[in-house]
């Protein structure tokens, strides 16, 4: 009798100066791993990642009550482009010889298929590629997820795989096997991500829809999910988090939605009712962020009776001119009306935070201050990140234009972590002094008595 074929799907290592695992999980690449699972394939995961695998309990690497925590560091020459980065760059998570080992006891597998995550963690990816190569001469290696779509003809030229897929997997994965001889069986597509092909973590994370009805000039969301924003069917979505919560007993899930409020009566909503109806208790976060204009009384207060826990809301600016000119996602005064929902809900000071973008074109550092202050004046957590340029975004040709990235600027100049180049609209320094500010004011939050309301 033939045996089943086999699939390995990697996860491969990020390379960065820092990382810091906020709940993200390669669900893309699970969710292939449920469409080869129906086909009948065995379907085994590498998972560079795996912050819980056994050989990593000598490091004693801490994580949070919710799942988060840092990697494990590996320092590792920094490539010459960001060479001039006062900061020690690192392949984060399991050691070589730990996944070296792995994949000595893996058997053979017919096709490898490899995610990608941040355009400029390629390196992680590329090295993976090349250790799969020589463990497994002649198996094709795919290669998807974002660095794949957002940078394909990097990918195609240097990754080292046999095939580079931009985009969803189910618009041209299922043509790729059959090309290979490799579709057993037409498979339906799966409902959700084979989670439990991942060591539990603690947390999941879960994504209801996909894609963004907005098009905000900075974001890479459109590039990723043209068609806009497609929500997945509700039960699929309660299904998912009752296999989560009830078979895989993981207490945390992340949603990580473009759009988790948009059109929230119809959908996150009767999600929420529907966990709660099958007495399911879990915790939620929204590290994406979510939309302050789609919050109401009643949404918050189901949020609160359905375990939310985390809850960021993308604010970016306080400026109007700059809201309008980025995409007009929100306003301060929407803002503040959701603020005011949460805290009516029970959700305190600690539990919101607003998301804050500095180095916008245009941006000067009295708007981030402003912004600051004003988040910090309703009483809620400020973050600051680094505004970066994606490929293929507005606000990447804004930069090109303005001579502050070249049309053709290696991915790993697109880190957030590296600083401001000449020229940009805040230095180095007014960055700082914003990121301290929103830190201090944080703290002074914290300790203040009036952050728990
Ligand atoms: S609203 Fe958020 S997800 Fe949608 S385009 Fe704007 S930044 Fe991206």
């Amino acid at each position: 009798m033939k045996r089943s074929w086999r699939a390995l799907l990697v996860n491969p290592w990020i390379y960065d100066f820092a990382a810091y695992n906020l709940w993200s999980e390669p669900t893309g690449l699970l969710e292939v791993g449920a469409y080869l699972l129906g086909m009948g394939y065995e379907v085994s995961l590498l998972d560079c990642l795996d912050r819980r695998h056994p050989d990593l309990r000598a490091y004693r690497i801490r994580e949070d009550r919710f799942g988060c925590g840092h990697f494990l560091k590996t320092v590792v020459p920094k490539p010459d482009c960001v060479g001039h980065v006062p900061r020690r760059f690192g392949r984060y998570g399991l050691p070589l010889d730990t996944v070296r080992r792995e994949l000595a006891a893996t058997p053979p597998p017919d096709i490898i298929l490899v995610t990608s995550g941040m355009t400029y963690w390629y390196p992680g990816v590329h090295f993976a590629i090349a250790l799969l190569r020589q463990s497994f001469p002649g198996v094709p290696v795919v290669l998807g997820g974002i660095y794949a779509t957002l940078c394909a003809d990097h990918a195609r030229r240097h990754s080292g795989a046999d095939y580079v897929l931009p985009g969803d997997w189910k618009a041209t994965l299922p043509a790729l096997l059959a090309g290979l001889n490799l579709r057993p069986s037409d498979a339906p597509m799966p409902r959700y991500p084979a989670h439990h092909l991942r060591r539990n973590q603690g947390f999941a994370a879960v994504t209801t829809s996909r894609g963004c009805p907005y098009r905000c000039t900075y974001c890479a969301s459109r590039l990723l999910n043209p068609a806009g924003y497609v929500p997945r069917p509700v039960d699929d979505v309660v299904g998912e988090i009752a296999y989560i919560v009830q078979d895989l007993q993981i207490p945390d899930i992340a949603f990580y939605d473009d759009a988790l409020l948009v059109h929230s009566a119809e959908h996150l909503e009767r999600i929420l009712d529907g966990i709660m109806a099958r007495g399911i208790r879990c915790r939620f976060h929204t590290p994406n962020g979510i939309h302050a204009r789609g919050m109401t009384e009643a949404l918050a207060h189901t949020m609160k009776q359905a375990g939310f826990e985390t809850i960021r809301i993308g604010l970016e600016t306080v400026s109007e001119a700059t809201l309008q000119a980025t995409g007009a996602k929100t306003s301060a005064d929407e803002f503040a009306r959701a603020v005011g929902c949460l805290k009516r809900a029970g959700f305190t000071g600690r539990q919101v935070g607003a998301y804050i973008l500095a180095g916008l074109v245009g941006q000067t550092f009295r708007e981030v201050m402003d912004t600051i202050a004003f988040v910090h004046s309703l009483g809620v957590t400020a973050h600051v990140s680094r505004f970066a340029p994606i490929q293929g975004t507005v606000e990447w040709e804004r930069w090109v234009r303005a001579g502050l990235i070249a049309p053709d600027a290696d991915p790993l100049l697109q880190n957030h972590v590296l600083p401001f180049p000449p020229g940009a609209p805040l230095t180095e320094a007014e960055y700082q002094a914003a990121v301290l500010a929103a830190r201090e004011g944080n703290a002074r939050l914290r300790a203040h008595s009036d952050v728990s309301k």
